[in-house]
């Protein structure tokens, strides 16, 4: 058996991971059966889900796998509609997002990095600040990431660049919509509310959440099943709520591969939604993976195959 990128880590941050993770998300979801009735209706939940998935795809199809990797190619149109929504989702104009991640592939996981968790060491304490770190920790400093350096051929897009100035009122608009829409349906202020708590606030909170976990969790807990040269992670549980940005280790063994989910179960709405787009003739030259290449990737041997590296004399 290989052991190739295989790290133990402490009891201590395992648990505590997991704690900080899932404490708080049972929290909301025991919120949902209280305030049902009251402070909460279909309306809320189908406004949240909508805007959830539409600001989420607009950052993983267009602000990851799109602006910062290439991973298609696609006309003005969408160009433009892709920046506006992943700026709905308020992680930050669509400049600052693309620098940032690409400054996070040049170093990942080493000096340089925006946001690793391995900033600060291996032991527990150090893996406890270095968490924190890279899920918000990072976000809370001053220091900016250099776009003329990182993303010099968005900032010459002058629809790019308008749509990363308008940030401010994009956000704006991400909590003002689903209040106006709520307080019109229902022809009441407390309606207005609640749509703007719901599928304002906690669907913003949320995407945050699912979206800093890559930084995070995908860089700690979780399989390593292709040759990255860093500490990423393919975590299954949230492959869903991040609309497959949680296979992050074929992403970073493979950064401008259009889709990360690549084994048959691995689901990776994102892919999806770029399939659907190449169907309808909005994108092309779309970089799916090959068989052939991913065969090169694998760290770690297929279920029933022989390990990556060896040949079938060798034995395990
Ligand atoms: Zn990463
Ligand atoms: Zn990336």
């Amino acid at each position: 058996m290989t052991t190739t990128h295989v790290h133990r880590r402490p009891l201590a941050p395992h648990v505590m991971t997991y704690l900080v993770v899932t404490v708080p998300f049972l929290a909301l979801l025991a919120a949902v059966p209280l305030a049902w009735g009251w402070g909460l209706s279909w309306l809320d939940v189908g406004l949240a889900v909508v805007l959830y998935v539409i600001s989420m795809l607009g950052v993983t199809v267009g602000f990851h796998r799109y602006f910062t990797h290439g991973a298609f190619r696609c006309g003005r149109g969408l160009r433009i509609a892709l920046a506006v929504a992943g700026s709905l989702s308020v992680q930050g104009p669509v400049l600052h997002w693309v620098a940032d991640h690409r400054r996070h592939h040049a170093f990942a996981d080493k000096e340089g990095d925006p946001h690793s968790p391995w900033r600060y060491g291996t032991s527990p304490a150090a893996l406890a600040k270095g968490f924190w770190h890279a899920h918000m920790g990072w976000i809370l400093e001053r220091s900016l990431t250099d776009q003329q350096r990182y993303c010099p051929d968005l900032l010459a897009d002058p629809d790019v660049a308008r749509v990363s100035r308008a940030f401010g009122w994009i956000t704006a608009a991400s909590f003002i919509v689903p209040a106006v829409i709520g307080g019109l349906a229902t022809w009441s202020l407390w309606g207005a509310f609640t749509a703007f708590f719901w599928a304002g606030l906690v669907r913003v909170c949320l995407s945050h959440h699912v979206a800093w976990s890559t930084n995070s969790i995908c860089h700690m807990v979780g399989e390593r099943p292709w040759k990255a040269r860093d500490r990423s992670t393919n975590v299954w549980p949230l492959a869903l709520l991040s609309m497959g940005e949680s296979w992050h280790n074929l992403h970073h063994a493979d950064p401008t591969s259009a889709r990360h989910g690549v084994g048959r179960f691995e689901i990776d709405l994102s892919a999806g939604t770029i399939r659907v787009f190449e169907k309808l003739g909005w994108a092309w030259n779309v970089r799916w993976p090959k068989p052939e290449r991913l065969e090169k990737l694998r760290a770690t041997p297929e279920p029933g195959g022989r390990p990556a590296g060896q040949t079938s004399g060798q034995g395990v």
